[in-house]
């Protein structure tokens, strides 16, 4: 009886305490971030702000350069709850901020038509059947309605998955194709900072090997390749591997063409290093069809739409014993928080898209002794920079 009651009155302080903090002060963090009154309704509302992420770095990889990428930002507001999203847009992707926003204005009308913001999986079933493509479109609002309904929940969703955050691993930190000196710097600050290495290869035998003994002379750090399909040939493609092997490198990220399945899977037999999918790796349904060919893949919200469907990915990989990585294109931290709340299965996390950016707009997750620390704060636990003042809208 005693017991009861003392549940019975911690209940009813809990929902006191509820009442009380919530959804004011959710909107306290929020404040400055609203250019317009929030939505007080029980209605779903999409707004928008076009962003462009200026690099800290020109930013090299095998086929391309930039200085910027563009992103669209986004909000679902309901019943004076708020939540943030992101669509990042690296050129290789397809998608623009035009092509994002006219998606956002046909998705607008179909998310009103959903009364109740827990139902994220219907949600984006129907968000998914809009268009073919606009895959970071649709992770903007994926993203958005899991800090939405992780703040009405008051929980992060790491948490409300069941994960253990002590168990994320290393982060990696990319070291882009650049000059001597700066592979030498980049290297060094990595190594310092407790990361792992990643390095981009994909070149010829003689730029590759170079670009490792050149890290090796100051750093013993465990290095990830990431070859981003640049070799055509198995033979050669073992070759590099067998020699990688003994420079304590631990992954290879996509040695060869997507489409080479059959001689990616002929490559991993023999691999004594695992190899992980990324171009070949988009959605759900690509898993299934890797299975046997690599030993894992590298999920990214961008490609496979946000959390949801990442979240269904990790179950199948894991069923299927298959790795994990959680990956991420140049972004804020608001996509990068997203992919923190998956870090704790993975194997690899290579979230430092939000670090190579100079004009970030909000902080969340950080990483300590060179692992990612998911924020313990409800939904993706983001709170806007200071001094950031956001246009949602809408319109364009
Ligand atoms: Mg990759």
């Amino acid at each position: 009886m005693t017991d009861r009651r003392t549940f019975l009155k911690s209940a009813g302080l809990l929902t006191a305490a509820a009442a009380l903090l919530s959804p004011s002060q959710i909107f306290a963090r929020a404040k400055g971030g609203f250019s317009s009154k929030p939505n007080g309704k029980k209605e779903l509302e999409l707004e928008w702000c076009p962003f462009t992420a200026k690099m800290k770095h020109v930013f090299t990889i095998s086929n391309s350069s930039r200085s910027t990428t563009p992103i669209v930002l986004t909000r679902i507001t309901y019943d004076g709850y708020v939540g943030y999203g992101e669509a990042a847009m690296p050129p290789y992707l397809g998608e623009t901020t035009n092509s994002a926003i006219d998606y956002l204005k046909k998705a607008r009308p179909f998310l009103k038509t959903f009364k109740d913001p827990f139902m994220i999986g219907e949600i984006m079933a129907e968000m998914d059947a809009i268009t073919t493509n606009n895959c970071a479109a649709k992770a903007s609002i994926d993203i958005a309605l899991h800090d939405l309904v992780g703040n009405m929940i008051g929980q992060p969703w790491w948490k409300i998955w069941g994960f253990n955050p002590k168990n994320c691993p290393y982060n990696s930190f990319t070291v882009g194709l650049a000059s001597r000196e700066e592979v030498l710097e980049k290297a060094k600050e990595a190594a310092a900072e407790g990361h792992l290495i990643k390095v981009k290869l994909g070149r010829t035998e003689e730029q590759d090997k170079m670009m490792i003994n050149t890290i090796r002379e100051v750093t013993d750090t465990t290095i990830c390749i990431d070859a981003n399909q640049g070799w055509k040939d198995k033979h050669y493609a073992l070759d590099m591997i067998n020699w990688l092997a003994t420079k304590n490198v631990n992954m290879i990220e996509q040695p060869m063409p997507k489409l080479m399945l059959e001689e990616t899977g002929w490559l991993t037999e023999r691999s004594p290093l695992p190899i992980m999918a990324d171009e070949a790796c988009q959605r759900l349904t690509d898993v299934k069809k890797l299975y046997g060919h690599y030993s894992g893949i590298n999920i990214k919200l961008m490609k496979c739409t946000g959390l949801h469907e990442a979240r269904e990915m990790v179950s199948l990989a894991q069923a299927l014993g298959m790795k994990l990585m959680i990956g991420c294109m140049t972004e804020t931290s608001v996509a990068i928080a997203a992919g923190a709340q998956i870090a704790p299965v993975c194997e690899w996390t290579d979230l430092d898209g939000n670090w190579l950016i100079a004009n970030d707009v909000f902080h969340s997750s950080t990483v300590e002794d060179g692992r990612i620390v998911p924020s313990s704060k409800p939904g993706l636990g983001l709170e806007m920079n200071k001094g950031v003042n956001l246009k949602y809208a809408a319109e364009e």
